[in-house]
């Protein structure tokens, strides 16, 4: 038993604590608990839990159905939300294996130490910090109603509605006793949109958070009598969702994307980074951008009055908004960074950092270009001046995206033979259960002359 075990078992013991759940991710980044007894621990410890892979997206094929949660006593969190009155539950999240004791290939945290373990080969240790946009809504209708934001509040404002101003303090507060550490707290443009921002971790801790997050952000709203929602896009009149992620590669404790010399102060490194991004963002957004409905926020283009500030197409800029990667102002050396602005607050967070880690460490290792930023508001130009600049659109759907990553070795070689597999497949049929649907719109448009 080790340091991190015993304190695990103490801390239960000494607090009281009656159920212990077990966290993992499966492949669309859904997260799975199963509850366990303090007194099990110190087997879980020792040999896991068992539990039918095949009941889980992605995991198994049926015939090799028995995988293994390990707990992972470093993620040991007690929690105080749930339980309430019969004691405080604490939870931990798992590596899951096979049942020869080897890593699952289709366990998303293994793919991200994967990715980690290649970066630390080069001698990098890989930092996130997320942005992570959500709605707060009054309602919650599941048959395709437009819900109705809890405010009408807009970027920055001090709602005078108590619900959000209220909810962000209380979320804020959550997540702080269960030492996650928030950075900024905001009220987006959109009503009843929200950003919170969490501070820079090591990208595995990171994930871990954003898993963490979603789930009290939902039980937070839930306590208030609203609803949360990390949706992509669910209003076509009004923003959406994003994730945008700062990144940033550090050898021992210097930030390997600084350099003093620099005009941008931006490292060979850092600019190699971005390339890589770039060269391989067709490849990766079915990753980062990974549902139908992801698409109708990376519209581009603010249209008839609606605020769109997602990317579309692929290009970067110092300090500019409408890049895909944008290069933010930073103060000290060690805050050096580069921001993503497609990824989307539905991702699975574990293969995201993933497949930008690799697609960046794939621009340092093949030393490649980066092409001039963009400078203008990339929103305004029409396709022609964009192709003339040199900028590919993103993909313009999960199809298209699908497309582009069914030929990616970068992005088959990341996630490895069965999460690929299973990906393309389960988003293909995604993509057809959505094309053959007669939609409101449709009717709206044809039936009064067709
Ligand atoms: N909501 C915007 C998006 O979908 C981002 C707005 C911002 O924070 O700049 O990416
Ligand atoms: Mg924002
Ligand atoms: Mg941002």
């Amino acid at each position: 038993m080790d340091r991190q075990q015993d304190f695990v078992l103490r801390t239960l013991e000494e607090r009281d604590i009656r159920f212990v759940r077990l966290w993992f991710t499966d492949v669309l980044g859904t997260l799975k608990s199963v509850s366990v007894a303090p007194a099990e621990l110190e087997a879980a410890f020792e040999e896991g839990i068992g539990f039918d892979g095949s009941a889980i997206e992605g995991f198994t094929r049926v015939y090799e159905a028995d995988m293994v949660a390990m707990p992972d006593p470093s993620t040991f969190q007690v929690f105080p939300f749930e339980g309430a009155g019969s004691g405080e539950s604490a939870r931990m999240f798992c590596d899951i294996q096979m049942p020869d004791g080897s890593p699952s290939w289709a366990d998303p945290r293994h793919v991200l130490r994967r990715a980690l373990r290649k970066a630390a080969d080069k001698g990098f240790t890989f930092y996130t910090h997320p942005e992570i946009e959500f709605f707060l809504l009054a309602d919650h209708p599941t048959d395709g109603r437009r819900p109705t934001p809890v405010d009408s509040g807009g970027y920055f404002d001090h709602t005078t509605h108590a619900t959000a101003r209220d909810f962000r303090r209380q979320a804020v507060l959550a997540l702080e006793r269960i030492g996650i550490s928030v950075e900024f707290s905001h009220h987006e443009t959109a009503p009843g949109q929200q950003e919170i921002d969490l501070r820079y971790a090591d990208a595995l801790a990171t994930a871990d958070n954003i898993m963490t997050f979603r789930h009290v952000i939902k039980e937070v709203a839930l306590f208030q009598g609203v609803s949360a929602t990390f949706m992509p896009k669910p209003f076509t009149d009004l923003a959406g969702n994003g994730m945008h992620t700062h990144l940033s590669l550090f050898e021992g404790e210097r930030n390997a994307f600084h350099d003093p010399g620099d005009p941008m102060t931006l490292s060979k490194t850092a600019k190699a980074f971005i390339a890589g991004m770039l060269f391989h963002a067709r490849e990766y957004t079915a990753v980062t951008n990974q549902w139908v409905n992801s698409y109708k926020r990376l519209f581009g283009a603010p249209q008839h009055n609606t605020v769109n500030e997602a990317p579309s197409s692929i290009c970067w800029g110092h300090l500019n908004r409408s890049a895909l990667v944008r290069v933010p102002r930073y103060g000290k050396p060690h805050s050096a960074r580069v921001e993503i602005r497609s990824v989307d607050a539905a991702c699975n967070p574990y293969l995201t950092f993933a497949v930008l880690l690799a697609a960046g460490l794939k621009g340092i290792e093949e030393g490649y270009e980066l092409p001039p930023g963009a400078e203008d508001d990339v929103w305004s130009l029409s396709p022609e001046e964009r192709r003339a600049l040199g900028y590919q659109d993103l993909p313009h759907d999960l199809s298209e995206a699908l497309g582009y990553m069914e030929k990616s070795e970068l992005v088959a070689e990341t996630l490895g033979e069965q999460i690929f597999d299973f990906f393309l497949k389960n988003k293909r049929a995604e993509w057809d259960d959505y094309r053959r649907q007669v939609t409101a719109y449709e009717r709206r448009r044809y039936l009064p002359f067709l």
